[in-house]
């Protein structure tokens, strides 16, 4: 493993120093041929091993790779995320690290990007990166993207604007940003907002700032933390049954996100089951299954009566986020409410 700090050189002085912080996914498989881009291992190959294969990297920073994880990201945890975030926060603490990268994969780094853009406390950037195409594959899109994610850290024009998501020359907020499609290269999206910007030869073009607090603005402190409060998401549709969220209270829950119908439309069973769950203590929020657009407080339902908290456009996974950091300072509604309108 190399040394823990940058090596300061005549050449290498003038250099920004990113950390690479690998985490696993498809940008670190391997699959039995270049043709397969289906049936591979996610997360095998080695962050060092992954930067020796793009030299050109040397040349746009002095980068140094970290091995936090090595999972498929659909074996994400809670406690990779807090060692992810103090790993973080103790580099860019550093004033010989200008930026961090993470490696991540795609399946859940949208949830992973906006937790860290909650609880990293820097200016500085930070950007998730991830492939659709394992690294053995035929034009794998891995080495480009991880390029321009050290393009991007490395720049100035990425300091504070939250922690960003880049794959396939685009640029997104952690907040906005959500995987769109199973299988291809063009997944990541921004429903309705739109990226930030793109990365083109080398150079980011940002058109706009997100508009929501993040990152050195953000109250949420998790670095001392063991666990995080425990937050479920239930889906609604058509006949749904009550038995699925009282399982879920009587499991534990503090949070409940119910993935509701439009503008976070509740059948009638489930509000009633929703209720009685509020009544035991746990905090509920309105998302919907809807791809995009609000949910607004008191819209399909009467927020204030329920003691409900309305998940403005945050998608499912990121409002459970939001909840559990949320749950970290209270457990009043109103004040939950506040969050969701906040960040
Ligand atoms: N299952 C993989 C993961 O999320 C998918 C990917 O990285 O593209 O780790």
């Amino acid at each position: 493993m190399r040394s823990r700090t940058f090596r300061k050189t005549k050449e290498t002085a003038m250099k920004k120093n990113i950390l690479v912080l690998g985490t696993g996914g498809t940008i670190a498989g391997a699959a039995a041929s270049s043709t397969n881009t289906l049936s591979y291992q996610a997360g095998v190959i080695s962050i060092e091993q992954i930067l020796q294969e793009i030299p050109s990297l040397q040349d746009l920073a002095n980068v140094r790779g970290r091995q936090v994880a090595q999972v498929d990201s659909s074996d994400m945890t809670h406690d990779i995320w807090l060692t992810l975030v103090r790993e973080i926060n103790v580099a860019l603490a550093q004033a010989d690290v200008d930026g961090v990268v993470v490696t991540h994969g795609t399946d859940t780094l949208e949830e992973t990007a906006y937790f860290l853009n909650l609880t990293v406390h820097s200016r500085k950037p930070v950007v998730l990166v991830g492939a659709m195409r394992p690294a053995t594959a035929m034009s794998t899109d891995g080495p480009m993207n991880l390029y321009d994610a050290v393009v991007l850290a490395a720049s100035d024009e990425a300091l504070n604007r939250g922690v960003l998501v880049s794959l396939n020359d685009t640029i997104n907020s952690s907040r906005e940003v959500t995987k769109t499609s199973t299988s291809l290269q063009d997944t990541f999206k921004s429903p309705e907002l739109g990226y930030l910007g793109y990365i083109l030869g080398g150079q980011p073009y940002f058109y706009r700032y997100p508009a929501r607090r993040h990152t050195a603005d953000s109250l949420f402190e998790v670095d001392s933390l063991k666990e995080l409060p425990q937050t479920e998401i239930i889906y609604s549709y058509v006949g749904a049954g009550r038995g699925i969220i009282d399982a879920v209270v009587a499991s534990g829950a503090k949070g409940i996100v119910y993935a509701g119908l439009g503008n976070g439309g509740i059948p009638a069973p489930i509000q009633k089951a929703l209720a009685d769950a509020r009544a035991k203590g746990v905090v509920i929020v309105r998302s919907s299954r809807a791809s995009s657009g609000i949910v607004t407080r008191n819209g399909a339902l009467d927020d204030d009566a329920f003691g409900f908290v309305a998940a403005d456009n945050l998608n499912p996974q990121k409002a459970r986020v939001l909840l559990m950091l949320a749950l970290t300072q209270s457990n009043d509604p109103s004040l939950i409410q506040d969050f969701f309108r906040t960040y």
